[in-house]
């Protein structure tokens, strides 16, 4: 599949099947599998032989989902998981422990904010904020002798910072650690993060790839690109023998290629067990077959939208990388020169009352707290994601209180225009 573009990955990666066999992936909906001797069944639990034997760690219709994705990315390994949380936590465990550093961007989705300075922290890893817009002498003062990855996010959600991902892959890589992309609102579509240097990407299956708002699901996929062994003290992990797993040393037995995933999935999926279940992951296929043409569509309406909105004179801002106007604008050119994806926000005149009173008009767009789904929906986070904040900590959040979070979904571009003309002519 490597030589065949984004849209046929989409469509056909990931499975094959052979003479007779089903066409869709099957949903293989079992926990365990049968095996004749139980020699064999001990090779498995050595890694010695490979097959599925408990659906907690492998199952073959996530197997085959997760290749489909990592095929998409050009990676060489990947593993779903059962929430976009579950593989953001596991990106950066695998590789980070108690009394290590992390280096992360400041423009990234709150979830993980709160799963990077809360969470972790309590378990003993340390992060550092950097804005994505810092200058390179700001971004390597952030490193620190433990330091163990570098993370960002292709598009911040809910900021739409796009991230300079050369700028931190660049800064990783002089000093001996991966970096980690979330390329949750891109989709390997719209950026392949592989392609400027990002070693490891994660997504939020529940966004744009799942696509309509059916199954909550996460992966992750690695470039296989990193040489753990030449940073061998800083990893012990994957370049030293894993006493829990009979002694192996993964970066020696499945090499560059193969050692991060497995060690996540022998170790992490093993232990805390954030599985997706196989009916989820034959839904998130069924997505990904249709990912190209409504990651294009959803643009396209974005853009519509929100040149529609820049013009309006009850609107104060508006914030799109599609737009000439934003600040980011070239560096999503660079990046994601086919679009960037169909989530903008806007600031409606009038303040908090004004967005209030502009959703509660829409008709189309569903107040909702989720993005990226072929219907379009929206949300003012000051009113519901970010409502203990007051109006100095909004502002300082990027969240200011007339902010609208509108995602664009892929109905037609005139009618969404229409029912955003319908609510502001009532304000
Ligand atoms: C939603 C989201 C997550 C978290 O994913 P869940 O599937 O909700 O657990 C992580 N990163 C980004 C960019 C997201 O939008």
């Amino acid at each position: 599949m490597s030589n065949y573009k984004i849209e046929t990955k989409c469509v056909q990666g990931g499975y094959t099947p052979g003479n007779g066999e089903p066409r869709q992936i099957p949903i293989i909906q079992s926990t365990t599998f049968k095996y004749a001797t139980s020699e064999y069944m001990g090779k498995l639990f050595d890694l010695e032989a490979s097959g599925y034997f408990y659906s907690r760690l492998q199952n073959p219709t996530c197997d085959s989902v997760a290749a489909k994705i990592c095929e998409m990315e050009g990676g060489t390994a990947a593993m779903l998981t059962s929430s976009g949380q579950a593989a953001s936590f596991y990106s950066v465990f695998n590789i980070a422990t108690c009394g290590d550093h992390v280096v992360a961007s400041s423009a990234i989705y709150g979830g993980t904010y709160n799963l990077f300075a809360v969470t972790m922290k309590k378990m003993g890893i340390d992060f550092t904020f950097v804005s994505p817009d810092c200058t390179e002498e700001e971004l390597n003062a952030a490193f620190r002798p433990n330091t163990k990855a570098v993370f960002g996010e292709t598009i911040a959600n809910p900021a739409l910072i796009v991230l300079d991902i050369e700028k931190f892959a660049n800064a990783a890589h002089a000093h001996g650690v991966p970096l980690i992309i979330d390329n949750t609102f891109a989709t390997p579509v719209n950026c392949r993060p592989f392609e400027w240097g990002a070693d490891i990407v994660t997504h939020s299956t529940t966004k744009y790839m799942d696509g309509h708002g059916a199954a909550v699901g996460g992966c992750i996929v690695d470039s296989g690109k990193f040489d753990w062994m030449a940073h061998k003290e800083k990893f012990p992990g994957l370049c030293t023998p894993d006493d829990s797993y009979h002694g192996i040393t993964y970066a020696e037995k499945f090499g560059q290629e193969g050692a991060y995933i497995t060690k996540a999935t022998a170790q992490l999926m093993r232990d805390f067990g954030s599985t997706p279940s196989p009916y989820s992951a034959f839904l998130l296929n069924l997505g990904l077959e249709s990912l190209h043409v409504r990651m294009k569509r959803h643009c396209e309406n974005a853009q519509a939208v929100a040149e529609y909105l820049e013009k309006h004179p009850k609107i104060s801002w508006v914030n799109y990388a599609g737009l000439p106007s934003n600040q980011y604008y070239e560096r999503a050119k660079k990046y994601m020169p086919n679009g960037t994806c169909g989530v903008i926000s806007f600031g409606v005149k009038g303040g908090r009352t004004g967005a209030e009173l502009m959703m509660k008009n829409l008709k189309l767009a569903a107040i909702e707290t989720h993005v990226a789904d072929a219907r379009t929906c929206c949300l003012h986070p000051a009113n519901a994601t970010h409502r203990q904040m007051n109006e100095e900590e909004l502002i300082a959040a990027g969240v200011p209180g007339d902010l609208i979070r509108y995602s664009c979904g892929i109905e037609n571009a005139e009618d969404l225009i229409a029912d955003l003309e319908q609510a502001l002519a009532q304000i």
